[in-house]
């Protein structure tokens, strides 16, 4: 084992067995099992340099987590010392330039309240439970990406401590290629410790969900299908198949059920989105909660998991749905299957478009997002689980034209998420600014001198 000596460090640096170890080494998914050799809880931008000085003197790599919602994905951190940085999470809203300040922490639920109040938005996803950082620098998709793009696209500046423990601000104008690669290239340049974005106005919203039994998540899916190339880019509709547990957790209305969902955000009046919907509404929901919304209400619409739990997933991109993928799909996610929560995202529009000074994450391929997982409990679960997430690739895979790297919650070659000249001048800005790859991000970027 490393030893060091931390005493004089100003930062607080824990070691295996340290009060606190187990919390600060925790993620979101209860499978994840991260043993770094010391974790730095810095509590601001000073902090941090002091965190990547001490690693280097006792050559660790360094790996930043903030929420560890997307821990399932990054290697091994054997060798490395994790830069938890969950103390930093002050926010800062310029409400006349509608452009935020956080810091490296900071979740959607941090800002996405008193947003609302002001009738703005950011371009969050799902949950609000996830941390701003990690979701930006991976792309960040949700509710008003089909309008206004990726979050990687609203990111303005990124403060960050360099893997030479030097403290930098990346923008447009200042060191333009670092900029352009923590925008989709992830946390692999240097430990970030505040980022800087553009938010947006949401002057009308409706939004809300039609439940239908599980039972018909065949018909649901295969109406839903049709429908989508005569949404306009206001519209953004999921269909979700969700077991919802017997837990006290779950609201009442949907405790111990299993619903198909569709689930729809219209920037614009509830009677315009129920004119799109009306195919939808005509199948009869058991249950129908659109209307008029807050902004704050996209934080809650899509009912994700709040509390960490131990789960698997899967994920694709496609053009699109055909009856009979349709139908395997409601079958895996429907009555007795083992996936818990199956998700079927709409996306298109401004998912496909790359506006002028874009970062290495600009845009997502495809029409649709599948999303699944699984939550195993016992040997018996766990294979059941699996098996549901291999269905679900065999139906996947030959409709499949791409991945979203921040839904693929396990390590693999990220090299497989970029074209060649993207992952080839990501490597070079590796080179750069992280010849001897200490700052280990999810979905790992090699620099360009070294191999995989
Ligand atoms: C319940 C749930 C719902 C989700 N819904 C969506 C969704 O709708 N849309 C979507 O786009 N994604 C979604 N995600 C995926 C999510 O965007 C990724 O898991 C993302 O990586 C989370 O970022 P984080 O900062 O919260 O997590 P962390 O685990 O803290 O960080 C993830 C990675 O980001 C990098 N990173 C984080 N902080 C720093 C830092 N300070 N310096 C350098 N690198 C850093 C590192 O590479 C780190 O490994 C969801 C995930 C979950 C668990």
């Amino acid at each position: 084992m490393t030893t060091i000596d931390t005493a004089a460090a100003a930062c607080t640096v824990l070691s295996p067995g340290d009060d606190g170890w187990d919390e600060a080494r925790a993620t979101f998914n209860l499978l994840d099992d991260q043993r770094p050799e010391l974790i730095a809880l810095p509590r601001d931008a000073g902090q941090v340099v002091e965190a990547v000085a001490l690693a280097r003197r006792a050559g660790l790599r360094v790996a930043a987590q903030g929420t560890g919602h997307g821990a399932s994905s990054r290697d091994t951190l054997a060798g490395a010392m994790l830069v938890n940085t969950s103390r930093m999470t002050e926010v800062e809203i310029d409400h006349a330039e509608r452009r935020v300040r956080v810091g490296a922490a900071a979740r959607w639920q941090h800002v996405a309240p008193m947003l609302s109040e002001l009738g703005l938005a950011g371009l969050h996803g799902s949950s609000l439970d996830v941390g701003i950082a990690g979701y930006s620098m991976g792309g960040g998709i949700g509710w008003l990406t089909r309008r206004h793009g990726l979050q990687a696209n609203a990111v303005r500046a990124i403060e960050l401590v360099t893997a030479e423990g030097e403290p930098v601000r990346a923008d447009a104008d200042h060191h333009a290629d670092l900029f352009w690669a923590l925008r989709g290239g992830g946390g692999n340049f240097g430990i970030v410790t505040a980022i800087e974005f553009e938010v947006v106005s949401l002057p009308e919203l409706a939004a809300g969900s039609f439940f239908f039994p599980i039972e018909r998540a065949s018909e649901v899916l295969r109406t839903w299908t049709r429908l989508l190339p005569s949404f306009p880019e206001e519209l953004t509709t999921w269909v979700s198949l969700i077991h919802f547990p017997p837990t006290p957790d779950v609201p009442d209305v949907v405790r111990g059920q299993s619903f198909a969902i569709v689930m729809a955000a219209h920037l614009g009046r509830e009677s315009e989105a129920r004119r799109l919907l009306r195919p939808l509404e005509a199948l009869a929901p058991v249950m129908d909660t659109l209307g008029p919304q807050e902004p704050i209400a996209l934080g809650t619409l899509a009912m994700d998991p709040e509390s960490p739990l131990p789960y698997r997933s899967t994920t694709a991109l496609v053009d699109e749905l055909p009856d009979e993928a349709a139908d395997a799909i409601a079958g895996l996610g429907g009555a007795g299957g083992a996936l818990a929560m199956l998700q079927v995202r709409h996306i298109g529009g401004a998912f496909g478009r790359r506006p002028e000074g874009a970062g290495a994450r600009a845009t997502l391929p495809g029409e649709i997002l599948v999303f699944a997982l699984g939550v195993p409990m016992d040997a018996e679960s766990d294979a059941a689980v699996s098996r549901g997430l291999d269905g679900l690739d065999a139906v996947l895979e030959p409709l499949a034209v791409g991945e979203y790297p921040n839904l693929v919650e396990h390590p693999v070659d990220a090299s497989r998420f970029f074209d060649e000249a993207t992952w080839a001048r990501l490597r070079d800005v590796k080179s750069t600014w992280d010849p001897a790859d200490l700052v280990r991000g999810n979905h790992h970027v090699p620099a360009a001198a070294t191999a995989g």
